[in-house]
C-alpha cells in the first residue's frame, strides 16, 4: 500500500461522461471515496515494477524474438529534437525528447513493414557527463539490425544503439526473465542524482495480453468470498495479480464487491506488514515508520516535491551544458576544417573516417559504462 496515500471521491459515484450523468446509488458508504497512490514512494514503485515483471515473464511465453536494447542520443540529435517537441524544460523536456523520438522510430517502422513492432522502452538518465537520457528495454525482432537502422535513418541520425554482445561477426542477443528482471529494476532504481526523475515507460498494448487464455487466469474468476486473486510466478510464488489482469478478469461491480469483502475482513497491509483496518494508532505509527525509511533510502514523495524545483533547474543547467559542448565541438571543428583548406590537407576528421571500424565492442562498453551499466549483469546468451 502506498505510503503517502489520497483519498478522492469514487469517480463511480459522480457524474461522468461513462454514466451519462445517472449517478448509480452508493450501497456502502465505505466506497464513496477511494485511495489512490501517490506514484513515487517505494510501495507506488514496487507494485509498478512487479507488475511490469509479471507482464514481461508473460509476454517472453509467447514472443520468443525479444531483443534487449540501449538506444543513445547524439548531441546534435538532442538540439534538433528539442526544437521538434513543444518548449518544456527539465525532466519534462527528456521525457518529451524520448517519446517524440520513439514515436517517429515506431512510424518509421510502421511505413517500412506495413504494422507496428512489440516494444517496452524505458528511459533513464546517465551518471556521468552531461547524464544524457537513454533508454533501455525490449524490441520484439528477428532483425537487430534494423533497430539500429530505423532509430537513425530518419532526417537526423538518432544516436548509437547497443543492440547485443558481438561475437565475431554475429550480434548475440537474447531476453530471458532474467533480462526481464534486470530491466525492470529501472523502475524501482534509486537515482541518486535525480531522485525526483520518473522514468517513462513507452510500450506496445497489450505486453503479456496472452494469461487471459491461462488456467490460472480461469481460476482468478470471482467467487463470492473465494476469490483467488493471485498470480503464480514460474518459480510457484504467489504474488497480487496486476491491475492490468484484474481489470480484464473482473467487471465493475465485481471489483467493487471485492474492495468491500477486502473493507470486511478488516486488515490492511503497511510495508508488508499485517495491520487491522480500524487500529488506526498503528496504522498511522507504520505509516510514519515506512515514510522515515523510504526518505532514509531516498525514494521520492509527496514531501520531496518542494526539493524539485531546484533539481529541475540543475536539470536545465545540464542542457545547456550538452548545448554548449556541441556548440564549442561545432567551432572547433569549422576552425580546423578552415585551416587545413588554407594549408590544402584533409582534416583530421576526414583522415580518421576509414578507422571507424573499430572496435565495437569496446565502443558498447565504454558506453554502457558511462551511463553506469554493468555489461557483465546483462544475460545475453
Ligand atoms: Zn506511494
Amino acid at each position: 500500500m502506498c505510503l503517502y496515500p489520497k483519498l478522492v471521491r469514487n469517480p463511480k459515484y459522480r457524474v461522468n461522461k461513462k454514466n451519462g450523468g445517472k449517478v448509480p446509488p452508493l450501497k456502502d458508504g465505505r466506497v464513496a471515496k477511494v485511495p489512490i497512490g501517490c506514484g513515487y514512494c517505494y510501495e507506488c514503485l514496487k507494485k509498478k515494477a512487479n507488475e511490469w515483471r509479471v507482464r514481461l515473464a508473460e509476454e517472453l511465453k509467447t514472443s520468443e524474438n525479444g531483443k534487449f536494447i540501449t538506444l543513445t542520443f547524439s548531441s546534435e540529435a538532442f538540439e534538433y529534437l528539442k526544437n521538434q517537441v513543444k518548449p518544456r524544460k527539465g525532466y519534462m523536456l527528456d521525457n518529451e525528447i524520448a517519446t517524440y523520438a520513439v514515436r517517429r522510430f515506431l512510424e518509421r517502422w510502421r511505413r517500412k513493414y506495413k504494422k507496428s513492432v512489440k516494444h517496452w522502452l524505458i528511459t533513464e538518465l546517465g551518471g556521468n557527463g552531461t547524464e544524457n537520457i537513454h533508454l533501455h528495454g525490449i524490441i520484439f525482432t528477428e532483425n537487430v539490425d534494423e533497430i539500429e537502422r530505423i532509430w537513425n535513418n530518419g532526417t537526423i541520425p538518432y544516436g548509437f544503439v547497443w543492440k547485443g554482445k558481438k561475437k565475431g561477426r554475429r550480434v548475440i542477443n537474447y531476453v530471458s526473465e532474467r533480462t526481464v528482471n534486470y530491466m525492470v529494476k529501472y523502475v524501482m532504481k534509486l537515482d541518486e542524482k535525480h531522485p525526483n526523475y520518473k522514468p517513462k515507460i513507452l510500450c506496445s498494448k497489450g505486453i503479456g495480453v496472452g494469461y487471459v487464455n491461462s488456467i490460472g487466469f480461469r481460476k482468478n474468476g470471482y467467487k463470492e468470498g473465494d476469490t483467488k486473486e493471485v498470480y503464480t510466478t514460474s518459480n510457484g510464488l504467489k504474488i497480487a495479480l496486476p491491475i492490468y489482469y484484474r481489470n480484464k478478469r473482473y467487471s465493475e461491480e465485481e471489483r467493487e464487491k471485492l474492495w468491500i469483502e477486502k473493507l470486511d475482513k478488516g486488515v490492511r497491509y503497511i510495508g508488508g506488514d499485517k495491520v487491522d483496518a480500524e487500529d488506526d494508532e498503528t496504522i498511522e505509527e507504520l505509516l510514519r515508520y515506512h515514510q522515515r525509511l523510504n526518505s532514509e533510502w531516498g525514494y521520492g514523495s509527496p514531501e520531496t516535491w518542494k526539493v524539485k524545483e531546484y533539481e529541475e533547474e540543475r536539470r536545465e543547467l545540464m542542457h545547456e551544458k550538452r548545448m554548449a559542448k556541441l556548440k564549442e565541438k561545432k567551432e572547433r571543428e569549422n576552425t580546423d576544417a578552415k585551416c587545413y583548406e588554407e594549408k590544402g590537407t584533409r582534416s583530421p576528421e576526414k583522415s580518421k573516417m576509414p578507422k571507424k571500424a573499430l572496435n565495437e565492442l569496446t565502443e558498447a562498453r565504454r558506453l554502457m559504462k558511462e551511463m553506469g551499466i554493468n555489461f557483465d549483469d546483462i544475460e545475453i546468451i
